[in-house]
């Protein structure tokens, strides 16, 4: 058999039909047959090499949904014909004390699903069980594929910071991580504010759950809103002005960059010093978590918006995302 899937021959070039073999299932594999795969913006970080991590052919691809069609020896919790989704991680060591205290995604070995091994953007991808994560009955694949990266990378910090009534949330960027933040974050109870470079995108923004929504660019808008948050996520994939949010910040709050912003995250000291205030990071989620966030989107209502793309237009849908164009996630779908 081989894998049909779409690949980068080289750093930022249109990808191209590539064909292999399975790699020989290990005895916590399972091989799956994809039927959609979410585009998140790391992809093209990959595509483009922006990580100085990526090898050549690169089949991206981490937001994916489809059905175990084989199951390695040591596989007990899965079998053939459930359907399954897989995020930026395929892997991990099992052992170390993060895999043993349900922090997978924090293991020095973890093994991310396109980095190194072909991903998504295919017929089929191989995951270790424990990374292969049923998907509720009532999550159709499509809307479900953007879950398994930007949904759970979004929620576990939401979680982490034990976000509910009262406390007042951020998100910076309303893309493919952003729209879902600002869904969880109101669905947990918290007031949000939708922070973006796009004027047109404040009435969806609203209706995803915003109540408030700050055009950054705007004169003033970003005073305005000083000393208005408790918690801001932020998920813009380039640069952001990061004074400028800490000033956001009510004392005691916190910062947390999710987006991959190319330069360091400069900000003076006495921004943070004034209000006791945290910069953080965080890194997609366990695999419990996602577990526990699937079922939340799907017992209440929580759901990526999302354009549909036949895995065979995954160029069309590619230049889309990079010209911000996507509202909010383009899924592809074999
Ligand atoms: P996306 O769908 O492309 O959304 C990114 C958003 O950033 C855009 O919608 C836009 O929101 C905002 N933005 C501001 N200035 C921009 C510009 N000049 N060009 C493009 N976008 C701009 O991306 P995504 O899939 O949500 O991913 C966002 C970032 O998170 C990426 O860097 C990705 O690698 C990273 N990521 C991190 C993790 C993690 O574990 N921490 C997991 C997944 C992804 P507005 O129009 O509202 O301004
Ligand atoms: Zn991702």
């Amino acid at each position: 058999m081989l894998i049909d899937g779409y690949a980068a021959l080289t750093a930022k070039a249109a990808l191209q039909p590539h064909h292999y073999p399975p790699a020989e299932l290990a005895g916590h594999d399972v091989l799956i047959k994809i039927s959609h795969c979410g585009i998140c913006h790391s992809d093209i970080h990959l595509i483009d090499n922006d990580w100085h991590v990526s090898s050549y052919p690169l089949v991206p691809g981490h937001e994916i949904i489809g059905e175990v069609v084989a199951v390695g020896t040591q596989v007990t919790g899965l079998r053939t014909g459930i359907r399954v989704g897989v995020g930026w991680q395929a892997g991990s060591c099992g052992s170390c004390a993060q895999c043993r205290g349900g922090h997978e995604q924090l293991c020095a070995q973890n093994m991310a699903t396109c980095v190194g091994r072909p991903g998504g953007f295919a017929t089929y991808v191989i995951a270790q069980d424990k990374f292969a994560v049923p998907i509720p009955a009532t999550l159709a694949s499509d809307v479900a594929a953007p879950l398994l990266c930007a949904g759970i990378t979004v929620f576990s910090p939401l979680a982490r910071y034990q976000v509910g009534p009262g406390v007042r949330v951020g998100v910076v960027g309303i893309g493919g991580l952003g729209h879902l933040a600002v869904q969880f974050a109101h669905q947990m109870g918290a007031h949000v504010t939708a922070f973006s470079t796009t004027a047109n995108k404040q009435d969806e923004a609203h209706r995803l759950g915003a109540d408030h929504f700050v055009l950054t660019r705007a004169a003033d808008a970003m005073a305005h809103a000083a000393g208005s948050c408790d918690l801001i996520l932020t998920t813009a994939s380039v640069d952001v002005d990061w004074e400028a949010f800490v000033k956001v910040l009510a004392p005691l709050g916190t910062l947390c960059v999710l987006g991959a912003a190319p330069h360091p995250v400069a900000v003076g000291a006495f921004g943070l010093i004034g209000g006791n205030k945290s910069i953080s990071g965080s890194a997609i989620g366990d695999p419990a978590t996602i577990a526990r966030m699937l079922e939340v989107a799907a017992n209440h209502g929580v759901a990526p918006q999302i354009e549909r793309f036949a895995m065979r237009d995954v160029n069309t849908a590619l230049t889309k995302v990079r010209a911000n164009a996507v509202r909010y996630r383009a899924v592809l779908a074999n």
